[in-house]
């Protein structure tokens, strides 16, 4: 029976990779990625290569069904170069963690954005709606803007088999976050980028794109939309030990430059110290504090000193992969 297998990959584009896609027709798929076949695209198009030698190639790394389309799957791919090897924009590839030890747990913000008004959804065309404050966690109309979508992307990613762990309304109007964990910082990064896709796909058919950007009301006041990272390893989920704990928080101390240069463009409009952010030049760490870089959360603490930590830092349009990998070289160079 002819499938339709959705190809999608990561762009070129610098600052911020853009999702891809095309539909290849295959008979008889049987579900399993491993059996799925490399195929390639044209990487000029997507500044990933030169016209002269423009082929790239995508290589099947995870997949699930496709709930929105008729005999349909989607393959999320890793890129590499016409030798073979993984492309430089690939972050996949830099991810240390083959035996999954690291557990992730992202919560991703974004707005639902009006392309008529180029404001989020829930602000009048000519000015804004009334100050932060009863947004978050809100329902009733006058306060939470575009559920529909939201709900029909929840369904949708549960329909997938995505392990998405809850969704809110967030703090700005229009604002929304879902949270999704995976043991494996791989699979972490494949089920962000495949609900990133999905909710892409929905805001199509509702005329309502979605904003990644970490600040896109710029310095008003309006919360801006984060990506925190909450991650363990067995050395964090068996600590039992509070030093063991800010051990790991140390090792992220002399690494800030590596961590911000990819925890997402613009981040410097978003980490001001303001809207429980901390600046983006300082360091700092604290139990359930949510204007420190990272947060030891009270349920570590509750199990004596053992548990997960949240990088609050990355935003909403850095890449899971290329965050974990930082977070993950971060953590392996703690001192004992
Ligand atoms: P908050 O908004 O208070 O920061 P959320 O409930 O939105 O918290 O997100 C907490 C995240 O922590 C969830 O995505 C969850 O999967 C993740 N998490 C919980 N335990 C672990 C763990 N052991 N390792 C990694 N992530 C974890
Ligand atoms: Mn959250
Ligand atoms: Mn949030
Ligand atoms: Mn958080």
């Amino acid at each position: 029976m002819a499938t339709k297998l959705e190809y999608i990959w990561l762009d070129g584009y610098k600052p911020t990779q853009s999702l891809r896609s095309k539909t290849k027709i295959v008979e008889n798929f049987n579900g399993k990625v491993e059996d799925l076949e490399n195929w390639s695209f044209d990487g000029s198009s997507t500044e990933q290569a030169p016209g002269g030698s423009s082929d790239c190639i995508l290589k099947p790394v995870f997949v699930v069904p496709d709930p929105q389309r008729k005999r349909a799957y989607l393959v999320m791919c890793e890129v590499l170069d016409s030798k073979g090897q993984p492309h430089e924009s690939n972050g996949r590839a830099l991810i240390q963690d083959d035996d999954n030890d690291f557990w992730f747990g992202f919560e991703q913000e974004y707005f639902l954005w009006d392309p008529a008004t180029n404001k989020p959804l829930g602000f009048p065309a000519g000015g804004y709606p009334g100050p932060q404050g009863p947004y978050y966690c809100s329902i009733g109309t006058k306060n939470a803007y575009g559920r529909e979508i939201v709900e029909e992307h929840l369904d949708t990613c549960l329909e997938a088999g995505l392990n998405v762990e809850g969704i809110n309304a967030e703090v700005a109007a229009g604002q929304w976050e879902f949270q999704i964990f995976s043991k494996g910082a791989k699979e972490a990064g494949d089920q962000i980028w495949v609900a990133r896709y999905l909710l892409e796909r929905i805001g199509e058919k509702h005329g309502v794109s979605i904003n990644w950007h970490c600040k896109p009301l710029g310095q008003l006041d309006w919360n801006g939309s984060g990506m925190h990272a909450n991650f363990s390893n067995t050395l964090l989920r068996t600590a039992n030990s509070k030093a063991k704990l800010e051990a790991v928080c140390e090792a992220f101390r002399p690494a800030v430059a590596e961590c911000i240069a990819v925890y997402g463009a613009d981040n410097n409009m978003r980490l001001t110290g303001k809207h429980e952010t901390a600046s983006i030049t300082d360091f700092s760490y604290g139990v359930s504090d949510r204007g420190a870089s990272i947060r030891i959360p009270l349920y570590a603490v509750d199990h004596g000193w053992s548990g997960y930590l949240e990088d609050r830092r990355p935003n909403s349009a850095a890449d899971p992969y290329k965050v974990a990998a930082v977070i993950i070289k971060t953590v392996k160079s703690a001192k004992e």
